[in-house]
């Protein structure tokens, strides 16, 4: 049988990538347990016929087979831990995803939080006809006005935070004044099939970009450890 006990657990050196391609935005893949045979075996167990034996391709046409038909539960027995630096905005999408999902975060309560927020490096304007969307700057919008006011606004922010902190203001209340650009840091914990509902719908068109990119990032760590998954998903799903 599959020992989970003794599934990969990854050495210090794990995986990083920087989705916002800024050196602070970053998405790192912790520690994992299970693998694609797990999957097969939870599925087969209803009829005792789980084994040890490598993953064939009968099984492989399982694994396509139980995603097609939404038999989602084999998806569950197995874990992917995530380290994720990124802006309040995009965390509070991902908060969103409550059903087998894990988080821990940083608290501002506790520390002083770190001037480090997140800048666009290419602003977008509003779609017009999705009132949630954007779309790519068709030359009209003025670049460095808005990264001036964005500076500015940030640079603000970060002074009054200090200036509240100063005056004995409790870190609790100060934070009040900073913007849903500061980076916060939180682990994530998905299994497969939450991973992959996630993946559904904000790696997806209708996301934001920036929380797209995270998305993706988490996608691309978690898919050599799934790899038999990850294919049969991608092709049902064309991602
Ligand atoms: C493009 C986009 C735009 C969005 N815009 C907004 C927005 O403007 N405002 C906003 O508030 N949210 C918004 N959301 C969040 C969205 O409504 C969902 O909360 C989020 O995507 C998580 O999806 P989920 O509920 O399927 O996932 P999970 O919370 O992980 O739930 C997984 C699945 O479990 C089941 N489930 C979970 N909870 C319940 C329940 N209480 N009752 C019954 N079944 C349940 C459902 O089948 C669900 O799909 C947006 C999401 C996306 C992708």
């Amino acid at each position: 049988m599959n020992d989970l006990a003794s599934a990969p657990v990854l050495p210090s050196t794990s995986p990083v990538l920087y989705p916002l391609s800024d050196g602070i935005g970053s998405a790192a893949l912790i520690q994992y347990a299970g693998d694609d045979k797990m999957i097969v075996n939870a599925a087969r167990v209803s009829f005792g016929g789980d084994s040890d034996v490598p993953l064939t391709g009968r099984d492989e046409k399982l694994i396509a087979y139980l995603l097609k038909h939404k038999h989602g539960s084999p998806f569950e027995h197995n874990l992917i831990t995530f380290k994720l630096v990124c802006p309040i905005f995009v965390d509070r999408q991902l908060v969103r995803h409550r059903v087998g999902v894990s988080k821990n975060e940083i608290s501002g309560r506790y520390v002083e939080l770190q001037e480090r927020d997140y800048t666009p490096t290419q602003f977008r304007k509003q779609a017009p006809s999705n009132r949630q969307a954007s779309v790519e700057d068709d030359g009209s919008l003025d670049q460095n006005a808005a990264r001036e006011v964005w500076k500015y606004a940030s640079e603000t922010a970060f002074k009054a935070y200090h200036q509240l902190l100063e005056l004995g203001v409790t870190r609790e209340q100060a934070r009040g004044v900073l913007p849903l650009s500061l980076y916060t840091e939180s682990y994530y914990t998905f299994n497969v099939r939450s991973l992959l509902h996630f993946l559904e719908l904000r790696d997806h068109e209708g996301a934001q970009y920036e929380t797209r990119l995270f998305a993706r990032a988490l996608g691309e760590l978690a898919e050599p450890l799934f790899p038999v998954t990850f294919k049969a998903w991608r092709s049902l799903n064309s991602h």
